[in-house]
């Protein structure tokens, strides 16, 4: 789970360590995540717009996304079906959310003002993440994904499948394809 820490230089206080509440066994809760990243490693971040977060598509070459609504007012985290699965580490999930939140943070799918030109210019989210006392996660998460992410993926076939197709029948049943509108994909 979420380690204490303390917080970047920006601010005072000692950051309380939040939990994500129990996690059923199947599926981990996204919500719950991404509160407690927010709280934890994000703090000083404004949310100047409504964020949602869902698991997404099974991707074999992404881990998530963020999408800006055309009108600003909702921000969508997208994040990789595949990720809900206890045999993937934990620590993969909340660096993933956390590099979505980052994206955030420098105006990537966010009404917020761009901080950069690209959104991964330089090494800025990995920067970003080592200054808020994320580099571990990171660390771990680049060499999880190094070593296992493809024979993992090429073990699920037939998972992959049924989540494919839960997807569209969801889509089906919502009577569209895309979900948020957007202009921003990360
Ligand atoms: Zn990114």
């Amino acid at each position: 789970m979420l380690e204490a820490i303390q917080q970047s230089e920006t601010t005072a206080a000692t950051i309380v360590p939040v939990v994500p509440p129990a996690l059923p066994a199947a599926m981990r809760n996204l919500s719950a995540y991404l509160e407690a990243i927010w709280e934890q490693y994000f703090v000083d971040l404004p949310r100047v717009n409504v964020v949602q977060i869902g698991y997404c598509y099974p991707w074999k070459t992404r881990l998530g996304l963020i999408r800006l609504s055309l009108d600003q007012k909702t921000t969508f985290i997208g994040i990789n079906a595949l990720l809900q699965l206890q045999q993937i580490p934990e620590y993969v999930l909340i660096t993933t959310i956390a590099h979505e939140l980052t994206h955030y943070a420098h105006g990537f799918g966010s009404p917020l003002p761009r901080l950069c030109k690209h959104p991964h210019a330089n090494g800025v989210v990995d920067r970003e993440l080592e200054r808020r006392h994320l580099g571990d996660y990171l660390c771990k998460c680049n060499t999880w994904i190094d070593e296992h992410w493809y024979p993992f993926y090429d073990a699920q076939g037939s998972l992959i499948c049924r989540l494919r197709s839960s997807r569209a029948r969801a889509r089906f049943a919502r009577g569209d394809a895309a979900g948020v509108k957007r202009n921003t994909v990360i």
